[in-house]
């Protein structure tokens, strides 16, 4: 899919023009964060020093995002960008580009020990490394660290908080493990719209399968679907999950196909809308577990 519009070179010039950070006048940092998930985490490092604009927000699908004049201008004037890299964000150096932004772009999954996945015979790297609440963890360091180095003042302050939300990522991490620890070894599978729960499957000890690989750009492919359903059949696996920023259809069919039941959605690469049932980090996980481990033991 090629969504190249011709929006950039059109905004090139003024843009270029416009650029230039300076920070706010009420001291605060401008960030400028590319989708839901990681806007969270910049928000709990951050607090009350940083005005964060996420760029694809709630159940918004990152992987086949179009950036618009608002998101340029955005970018113009941030003091700091985050994304989450490993390829997650196809469009970011466009956009920096259209955008004239010349500051720091700091990568918050740096130092995560990234996944592949095998897709038709083609190595891919997988981006979806927050489903690991220990790869969430180096996401806090980095992010403390990026927002030390543009605000040294508050060094401190980020890093206290920093801590603080590092904490609470264990205890959930530990939550996860307590909670999956009785599910038999041999119901430990899921499936999903796309390859977005790699990571969580190999922290956590599930094996996820999907019809999609780890961009929602690809198509399923025949092949590729009546596979998945001959595996289902013969594992027994019972039930499929939407997710919240996917297209319900092709699981929809899944289910047909394989005799299987919806058990639910999951929170994959964007959080609810706020009041919604996962619109925090900590609060997907909350969502995504009981549903899973209600899915493995049968309920
Ligand atoms: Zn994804």
């Amino acid at each position: 899919m090629h969504r190249r519009s011709f929006l950039f070179s059109a905004l090139l010039v003024p843009l270029a023009l416009a650029s230039g950070a300076a920070h706010a006048a009420d001291g605060k940092l401008k960030v400028v964060v590319s989708f839901s998930i990681l806007g969270d985490i910049v928000k709990n490092v951050g607090g009350e020093r940083v005005v964060v604009t996420t760029l694809v927000g709630p159940d918004g699908d990152a992987h086949v995002f179009e950036p618009t004049p608002a998101d340029a201008r955005a970018v113009a004037a941030a003091d700091l960008v985050f994304v989450n890299g490993l390829g997650f964000e196809g469009w970011m150096d466009r956009l920096i580009k259209a955008s004239g932004y010349s500051g720091p772009l700091v990568v918050a999954s740096d130092g995560v020990p990234s996944r592949t996945m095998d897709e038709d015979g083609r190595t891919v790297t997988d981006p979806h490394a927050w489903q690991d609440l220990g790869n969430g963890r180096r996401y806090v360091e980095n992010i403390a660290a990026a927002l030390a180095a543009a605000d040294p003042a508050a060094a401190s302050a980020y890093g206290a908080t920093a801590s603080a939300y590092e904490a609470a990522l264990a205890a959930k991490d530990q939550w996860v493990r307590d909670e999956l620890a009785g599910v038999p070894a041999e119901r430990r599978k899921i499936i999903t719209s796309h390859d977005a729960f790699g990571y969580f499957g190999a922290a956590y000890g599930v094996t996820f399968l999907a019809p999609v690989g780890v961009s929602t750009e690809d198509e399923p492919s025949a092949a590729g679907m009546a596979r998945l359903i001959r595996q289902m059949k013969k594992e027994g696996v019972r039930v499929v999950f939407f997710e919240n920023m996917t297209n319900p259809k092709l699981i929809e069919t899944l289910a047909r196909e394989a005799g299987a039941r919806v058990g639910g959605t999951l929170y994959a690469d964007a959080l609810s809308p706020p009041g919604g049932p996962a619109d925090t980090y900590l609060k997907m996980f909350d969502n995504n577990l009981p549903q899973l481990k209600a899915a493995m033991l049968g309920m």
